[in-house]
């Protein structure tokens, strides 16, 4: 399989009047072609940050990458000029966020939003142009596609709105899409609607995606791949399979016990006690160990190295190091 993204140790910090927050503390991944990786954990947690910062959108101040390597291709973004990387947003990665209000402009037609970036970046006629537009509309499932271009963002529906914005985003024909939370603002009947999009989006394009998301129903939906943030440390990492039958580490175990299971009589959700440490000054050792059931003594000296369990599972926990095993046993004895 093609890697089209690769992001290696990448350290994000912000600056604030309280000191500086450690919001991406070396996180690495990869991404195929074609494949939907959801990168999943708490609000704050990291996800936005490493999003943005494969856009190059940290605002700076009071934002910076510290650290870290972010390859597209065969180009280092983080060594691209603004000029440069405004040549790949909206063309080669495409980003949607969560809330399809803001992100259309009310004074313009819908038609004139579509047409917009790809006048700007393609060589394209105004009739070209304004077929490509008809065809996004009628990929997005928008009827009436040639009145609906003369019209203006509160003439359609919420639901409307982000099928919209989506259709711009995948105008210029990107690679990559980064969804940031896409479905939040929506209500659950048009969630599942955005949901089968993204899925028939992908097979007829076959457009990579990174799925930005606290939700796992969102998740099991449609990703292949997921990757567990958590205290800006990616804390697990592994195909779907993987993550939802086998999960490894005590959080996403935590996580996955707080969904509500689809086979359930009764939808309990059981939170996982505490708060993630605070980024000002986070723990050397494992940021889940005040909340970790299983944490030992070693957890909150030191950050386990990251394990690799099967090709594709990996993840940062003691519990997968031998010699913390057999502690454990030997303490358990006692
Ligand atoms: Fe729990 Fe230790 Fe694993 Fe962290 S490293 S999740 S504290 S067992
Ligand atoms: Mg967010």
């Amino acid at each position: 399989m093609e890697k089209i993204l690769e992001v290696k140790d990448l350290h994000v910090h912000f600056s604030t009047y309280g000191g500086i927050v450690q919001a991406v503390r070396g996180v690495s991944f990869h991404l195929y072609k074609g494949e939907t990786l959801a990168i999943v954990g708490e609000s704050g947690c990291g996800k936005s940050v490493t999003s943005n910062a494969i856009m190059k959108l940290i605002p700076s101040p009071p934002g910076r990458l510290v650290r870290g390597k972010i390859q597209f291709h065969d180009k280092q973004l983080t060594e691209l000029s603004e000029k440069e990387m405004r040549s790949i947003r909206g063309v080669d990665i495409s980003m949607i966020f969560q809330d399809p209000m803001t992100a259309l402009n009310p004074t313009l037609t819908i038609g004139t939003q579509l047409m917009e970036g790809l006048k700007q970046h393609k060589k394209i006629s105004s009739l070209e142009a304004r077929e490509k537009a008809l065809e996004m509309l009628e990929l997005v499932g928008i009827p009436n596609p040639d009145e609906r271009l003369k019209q203006y963002p509160h003439q359609f529906s919420g639901g409307m709105r982000q099928r919209i914005v989506i259709a711009i985003a995948l105008i210029c024909e990107p690679e990559l899409l980064i969804a940031d939370e896409p479905t939040t603002a929506l209500d659950v009947t048009i969630q599942a609607q955005i949901l089968e999009l993204f899925e028939k989006i992908q097979r007829e394009t076959g457009v990579s995606i990174i799925l930005i998301t606290h939700d796992l129903g969102v998740v099991a939906k449609v990703a292949d791949r997921v990757a567990v943030m958590y205290a800006g440390k990616l804390i697990e990492e592994g195909d779907k399979r993987e993550i939802f039958y086998h999960p490894q580490h005590p959080y996403t175990k935590g996580l996955l016990k707080s969904v509500p299971r689809l086979d359930a009589t009764e939808a309990e959700l059981t939170p996982i006690d505490g708060t993630p440490p605070d980024l000002f000054s986070p723990p050397k050792g494992c940021p889940f160990a005040p909340r970790c059931p299983m944490a030992m003594e070693v957890c909150l000296r030191k950050y386990p190295k990251t394990k690799s369990l099967t090709t594709t599972h990996k993840v940062d926990c003691w519990l997968q190091d031998k010699r913390a095993k057999k502690l454990l046993a030997s303490s358990s004895r006692k």
